[in-house]
């Protein structure tokens, strides 16, 4: 079954660009579109959300090799699709 759009994952700026937050692996965290747009160009802080982990740089390489024509990540591809292609990671 198909997850509602507003479920679909999305990349956040913790700290939004708007504000200052740079688009580095520190700042960034995955959301479902819904909190990412109930928390708008705000900080979680001023919303009253928290993150569940802080974000951090990934130790090893993050490249992925699964096969996302596979129904366990469909969810993923979209992700791929929309967010990771489009944001350079620093
Ligand atoms: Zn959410």
């Amino acid at each position: 079954m198909r997850k509602p759009s507003w479920l679909l994952p999305s990349l956040d700026h913790v700290v939004p660009r708007a504000l200052g937050g740079k688009t580095i692996w520190e700042n960034l965290v995955c959301a479902c579109v819904y909190c990412n747009a109930r928390k708008g160009g705000r900080t979680p802080h001023q919303v009253g959300m928290h993150l569940l982990k802080p974000p951090i740089k990934p130790r090893r390489n993050p490249v992925i090799n699964v096969r996302l024509e596979s129904d366990k990540y469909a969810t993923w591809k979209h992700f791929l699709d929309h967010a990771y292609w489009n944001v350079e990671l620093k």
